[in-house]
């Protein structure tokens, strides 16, 4: 069965389910190479979720 075709309960538990998987997911920045001194100033920082210049340290 196709995501949707779900009923919409079922859909808007996916939904929350997934922010829910965002939400605890460490943030970016702790394993990024830039998070140190001024090497990174994006506002995102130290809390960024998603990132054009990430890089793995
Ligand atoms: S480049 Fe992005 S992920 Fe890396 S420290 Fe800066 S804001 Fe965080």
């Amino acid at each position: 069965m196709s995501a949707n075709r779900l009923p919409w309960y079922r859909r808007i538990a996916e939904a929350v389910r997934r922010i829910f998987a965002v939400s605890s997911k460490r943030y970016l920045c702790d394993t990024c190479k830039w998070d140190y001194g001024n090497a990174c100033s994006r506002p995102e920082r130290p809390n960024a979720l998603t990132c054009p210049d990430y890089k793995k340290k």
